[in-house]
């Protein structure tokens, strides 16, 4: 009998009859295995990280803005990115890293001692464990938690329902606009199921869009990519990553702040809410209100840690000039209340 991982798109054969000497019984990842005629977790619970941040240093800017998060991560990835930058934690093997072993309710109760309003899955990708992370997210939401991700997207669509169904925020990466990219650069034929995702996500959970670009190899593809993202929904914040490529293309240039910044300027036009970060000094990290243009979330970067919101101009959640309601997500919480401007 065949048996193939319903996980990823890739859609590794497991086992069964046609397993070729050459594949691994484990998949791609190595996190899944075939347990009683069924596919399960190799590591059930188990992660590399947790430590305690703020939600935009993952970033997410508009989910609870201002919220402390628990951040954790595992091991493994499905795409084999050629400029990673957590290549040691994605194509590592993954049993050494995954070090702590944690129940889903001692999560909870080490988010709520350090006084977390959330907590995010950000190092690696979230789908190699995802049974683990369904349990979470459910022992999450009854202690009062949202749960949320950073994705690849590479998923079946029936796994994208599920993240909409189970996590209150994703942020999908959109790391090229077309089948050659993403077989170049990414490991995997098509671009096509991070896009279906990127679709079912934006109608049915709080949805951010992060590109990491790559100087000479992904800035072309900027214009198509906002288009895509406009066409969903113009309100979806797109965080536009300044990636300094490791891994195996550790010797490609690094982007130009002010080349990159010429190219949003025509984005601006297209979607409300666009940002350019990694590098400290960035001025592209704030939200601004799109019909008054005023200074509505006022945030620092902090370059390779994210940003970080510093001053609010708004008033229960609208723009503190016009008054326009901004499309933010969760009960708005501020970080301390020294931040706050009314
Ligand atoms: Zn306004």
């Amino acid at each position: 009998m065949t048996i193939v991982c319903p996980y990823c798109e890739r859609h590794c054969v497991l086992d069964g009859d046609t397993l070729a000497a050459s594949e691994s019984p484990t998949g791609y990842c190595r996190m899944y295995t075939v347990q009683d005629g069924r596919v399960g977790e190799r590591f059930p619970h188990h992660y590399s990280s947790m430590h305690v941040s703020h939600i935009e240093a993952v970033p997410f800017y508009h989910f609870q803005p201002g919220s402390r998060t628990f951040m954790l991560g595992g091991a493994s990835c499905n795409l084999d990115c050629q400029y990673c930058s957590n290549a040691y934690v994605a194509r590592a093997e993954p049993a050494p890293l995954l070090y702590f072993e944690l129940a889903p309710e001692r999560i909870v109760a080490l988010a709520q001692q350090h006084g977390c309003h959330n907590i995010t899955f950000a190092v690696n990708e979230p789908t190699v464990a995802w049974p683990t992370l369904v349990e979470l997210a459910q022992v999450a939401a009854r202690a009062g938690l949202p749960l949320g991700v950073l994705t690849n997207g590479y998923v079946p669509a029936e796994i994208a329902e599920q993240m909409a169904q189970q996590l209150a925020f994703v942020s999908v990466s959109l790391k090229g606009f077309s089948d050659a990219f993403y077989q170049r650069y990414a490991g995997v034929p098509s671009v096509r199921p991070v896009l279906r995702t990127i679709e079912i996500l934006s109608r049915r959970t709080h949805l951010e869009v992060v590109t990491p670009i790559v100087q000479s190899v992904n800035d072309e593809d900027i214009p198509a990519m906002a288009d895509f993202i406009a066409g969903l929904d113009r309100n979806i914040p797109w965080h536009l990553f300044r990636l300094l490529p490791e891994y195996k293309m550790a010797t490609y240039e690094r982007p130009s702040i002010e080349a990159l910044d010429l190219k949003l300027q025509q984005v601006r036009e297209k979607l409300h809410f666009v940002y350019l970060g990694n590098f400290v000094g960035s001025q592209w990290v704030s939200t601004c209100c799109p019909a008054c243009g005023a200074l509505a979330i006022e945030r620092i970067s902090l370059g390779g840690c994210g940003a970080k919101a510093v001053a609010y101009h708004l008033q229960d959640g609208c723009c503190g000039q016009c008054g326009y309601k901004l499309p933010l997500a969760g009960r708005w919480v501020s970080w301390s209340s020294e931040d706050k401007v009314a």
